[in-house]
């Protein structure tokens, strides 16, 4: 278990809990009909519901609701057939009715659990509960502006029980998480723009003691450096105090990232200063088991198709990432390999396409996800400039396969159709780089190489075959790599 030293020569451990709150991909807001556009002109989005104007009455969006049980489900956790809803209560100037519409004692899920990608540890889910967003301020240099378009967007919050020992489990498990919401279509999960927020809850305790800490929280934070940069700072403050004899007061922080720092936003409430009490003009939310059946049966896989005698699946839509790592590590792809298409869609897209394209799964990975990967890294390039489209790419593999190109031949093609975005024949042809396998010019060399090594013809003949590699070697660097190696090996071994 991972610790750090103090210079007193205890050790300390960090435990974390994760709130994340992700913005479900509805078009609508989660009580009214309001469009979810958080681009559009300030508060063109609003309507007296998500202004908490009085009079009204919020009613509940079915698709948020959907997308919140595909979340929990994922996640394992056991779906609540009646949850409810639950005001809470805050003064802010961008929450207008003076409350948020949640969940709070009785939560849609609870009791999931995610295991940590490679490191084969499960986090336990506490809870995935539904809950209105509230609105945007702007800070400017003399006033302070108010957008309530974002007012009554779906989010779901999802919570961890601190389960999470390192920084290191909590950038995978954010991961992880943030690559579900993704595969399953539930949010955009874009950190950027606010659509996945993360609030690490970190304690450190005496390696050996059984009580947890008392605990800093980190609001918002929307980056995956932020996070560990965050996580880190809370760790070595609290381990400095503790060392210091201080007591440590429950605090909730804002992560400055340019000082690197944690500025104290307000000693943490408690529930009460919430004053939660049941919404009243919502029903309790029922959700019917043949629902939770229906969206169950989505995460099947929907079509496989066969290419080269590899099946392959079709569908990617509802397929879990770790159920997709599982298939690829099952075909014999790399880890490396399989991390890349779980991870980066347009990656698994043109790899997809390639395998359509009765390309194999080895020749896939080895020109696109290790030449061509390297090709595009070299030229600060990604993967939407790259100008070699996957029918391109099917030729090159094709004329390799084919023995119209060597290894070294392919590779330096390859790399000239990222330069020039030409076709993979019309180039090669025009930069000669076609295997030789004109048997007078392969003969040529051949005897030229066994007459300069003598003694390396002995050695053969006495027996020991094994030497052929380096003559093999001394043809294809005469024929300046153009030659297909088993070619030239053939023709010596007759010549021998
Ligand atoms: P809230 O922050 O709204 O009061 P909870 O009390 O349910 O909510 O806790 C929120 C998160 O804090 C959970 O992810 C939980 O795992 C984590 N947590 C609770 N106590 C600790 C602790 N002592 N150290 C680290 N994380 C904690
Ligand atoms: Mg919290
Ligand atoms: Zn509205």
């Amino acid at each position: 278990m991972p610790s750090s030293k103090s210079e007193h020569d205890t050790s300390y451990e960090v435990v974390i809990g994760i709130e994340v709150h992700t913005q479900l991909a509805t078009r609508s807001k989660m009580f009214c009909r309001c469009a979810v556009d958080t681009d559009a002109e300030p508060n063109t989005r609003v309507c007296p519901i998500c202004l908490g104007l009085p009079g009204v009455l919020p009613q509940t969006n079915d698709a948020a609701i959907t997308l919140g049980i595909k979340a929990a489900l994922a996640l394992g956790c056991e779906v609540n057939l009646e949850s409810r809803w639950a005001r809470k209560h805050y003064f802010s100037p961008d929450l207008p009715k003076g409350y948020q519409i949640t969940q709070y004692d009785y939560p849609l899920a609870e009791h999931g659990e995610l295991e940590l990608p490679g490191l084969g540890k499960k986090i336990r889910i506490r809870r995935v509960h539904l809950e209105e967003d509230a609105g945007k301020l702007t800070h400017g240099s003399k006033e302070t502006l108010v957008d309530f378009n974002r007012c009554g967007v779906p989010l779901a919050e999802i919570v961890s029980e601190p389960d999470i020992r390192s920084v290191e489990e909590a950038d995978a498990y954010l991961k992880e998480l943030r690559l579900i919401l993704k595969a399953l279509g539930v949010s955009d999960a874009e950190m950027e723009r606010g659509h996945f927020r993360c609030e690490p809850n970190i304690s450190v305790r005496p390696v050996g003691q059984k009580e947890l800490g008392v605990r800093s929280e980190i609001k918002n934070l929307n980056s995956f450096k932020a996070v560990r940069e965050g996580i880190e700072r809370a760790m070595a403050d609290q381990i400095a105090w503790l060392e210091q004899g201080r007591e440590i007061v429950q605090t909730t922080y804002l992560w400055d990232e340019k000082a690197r720092e944690l500025r104290p936003m307000r000693v943490k409430e408690t529930s009460a200063d919430y004053r939660y009490f049941p919404e009243p003009d919502l029903p309790p939310l029922i959700v019917k088991e043949t629902e939770i059946e229906e969206i169950k049966k989505g995460f099947t896989r929907a079509s496989v198709t066969v290419s080269q005698g590899t099946t392959v699946t079709g569908s990617h839509r509802f397929i879990l990432p770790a159920e997709k790592r599982k298939e690829w590590l099952d075909k014999g792809l790399k880890k490396q390999y399989v991390e890349i298409l779980v991870t980066e869609p347009e990656w698994e897209r043109y790899f997809m396409q390639l395998l359509n394209k009765e390309v194999s799964i080895k020749e896939a990975s080895t020109w696109l996800l290790n030449e061509a990967r390297g090709v595009m890294a070299e030229r600060k390039e990604t993967l939407s400039q790259f100008k070699v489209p996957v029918k391109e790419m099917t030729t090159l593999i094709g004329l390799l396969r084919d023995g119209k190109l060597t290894r070294p031949g392919a590779k330096e093609l390859l790399a000239a159709m990222a330069g020039q975005g030409k076709g993979a024949r019309e180039l090669m042809e025009e930069m000669d780089l076609g295997a030789v396998s004109d048997e007078g010019l392969l003969q040529e060399a051949a005897k030229k190489v066994l007459a300069q090594n003598p003694d390396v013809c002995q050695k053969y003949r006495k027996g020991k075959t094994g030497v052929i590699g380096f003559l093999v070697g001394q043809c294809m660097s005469q024929m300046r790599g153009k030659a297909d190696p088993n070619a030239v090996r053939r023709t010596l071994e007759k010549l021998l």
